[in-house]
């Protein structure tokens, strides 16, 4: 007897589950714009990274160079390249600040230098 019920409530609840799917997929420019959010946000995070390192190794030098490309060596490959692109890390002096910028316009850090 009660079996037609049950039956009748699964075949509206796996109907109710395809429509809420069908209408739950995000299109195409939202799965892009999210993709894109998280190529900048994850590029960001490894900017954030890269300018705490190389303030760091700024900061513990004892020889007076603040040469971009000298402390670079010192850093892991991972560090200077765009997690999305694997574009290579734009280093600029600009007096005492120094800048770290992805190439691929994600964004960009800066940090004071003594
Ligand atoms: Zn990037």
């Amino acid at each position: 007897m009660t079996r037609p019920v049950s039956l009748l409530a699964l075949v509206a609840l796996v109907g109710m589950s395809a429509c809420s799917l069908r209408s739950g997929v995000p299109d195409t420019d939202t799965v892009e714009e999210i993709r894109e959010e998280l190529d900048r946000t994850a590029c960001r995070n490894r900017l954030d990274d890269l300018a705490f390192a190389l303030r760091g190794l700024v900061l513990s030098d004892t020889t007076g160079s603040t040469d971009p490309a000298r402390l670079c060596v010192l850093l892991d490959d991972s560090l200077l390249v765009c997690p999305a692109t694997g574009g290579r890390y734009l280093i600029e002096e600009k007096g005492d600040e120094w800048v770290v910028r992805c190439p691929a316009g994600h964004g960009s850090e800066s940090f004071e230098v003594p």
